[in-house]
């Protein structure tokens, strides 16, 4: 079997690496998400329909001016919704449903700005301080975009509207491709060895495995 990875995925292996190996590599279990995640679907579609043109309904009237602040900083360069970035195993981009794909990302906002990049992904839970996903996100749009040297990124919690924002410069790029092989190599050893462990933890309760799951922390 081929593996192929996304900030996603990899968090569903770190969080449990049976969770993974039900949903990913027996594929027995399909997790068709809950209302948090239905919910946040619905307000990617909204702001994506917007920044593509059309108007936001009244439940999400309130993220107007974060749009009309995108489409301010997109008239100094170019703009890309939903922007799909992938590589295969050499680091060389790819298509996302081609057979080399190996790393998949795809960004809410990209803006290119030159030799700039602004990188912005919408959050609709808690916050939660992760940079891994922004650390991928910048090694893609490095990897795909050869002009660019400094990505911005930041992480957006559209409840309170607050942003956690960091910079990438095309001469640290190599420390972050170094945590995102670490972390991914870890899922290719599991794999290997047939090493899956169930780590029961507050997550177990959103779980597609946990009603017939001996370690489900309930
Ligand atoms: S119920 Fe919990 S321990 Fe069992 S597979 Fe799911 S996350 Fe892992």
């Amino acid at each position: 079997m081929r593996l192929s990875h996304s900030y996603s995925s990899i968090k569903l292996f770190e969080n449990c690496p049976l969770r993974y190996y039900r949903q990913r590599i027996t594929k027995e279990v399909d997790d068709e998400g809950g209302e948090a995640s239905k919910y946040g679907e619905r307000i990617h579609a909204l702001l994506e329909n917007r920044l593509k043109g059309s108007g936001l309904p009244t439940e999400a009237a309130q993220y107007e001016p974060l749009c009309q602040s995108v489409e301010k900083l997109a008239r100094q360069g170019e703009l890309y919704i939903e922007k799909e970035l992938v590589l295969n195993d050499n680091l060389t981009p790819t298509g996302w449903w081609d057979a080399d794909a190996w790393l998949r990302s795809k960004l809410d906002v990209l803006v290119i700005v030159g030799n700039d990049a602004v990188v912005m992904d919408w959050k609709t839970g808690r916050r939660n301080a992760d940079q891994f996903q922004m650390q991928i996100f910048a090694a893609q749009v490095f990897k795909h975009f050869p002009e660019v040297q400094r990505v911005k990124t930041s992480l957006v919690w559209l409840k309170t509207m607050e942003m956690d924002t960091n910079q990438y410069n095309r001469s640290n790029v190599n420390a972050v491709w170094a945590e995102i092989m670490k972390r991914i190599q870890r899922i290719h050893d599991a794999y290997e060895h047939g090493n899956w462990p169930a780590r029961p933890s507050g997550l177990c309760r959103y779980c597609p495995c946990r009603h017939d799951c001996d370690y489900a922390r309930v």
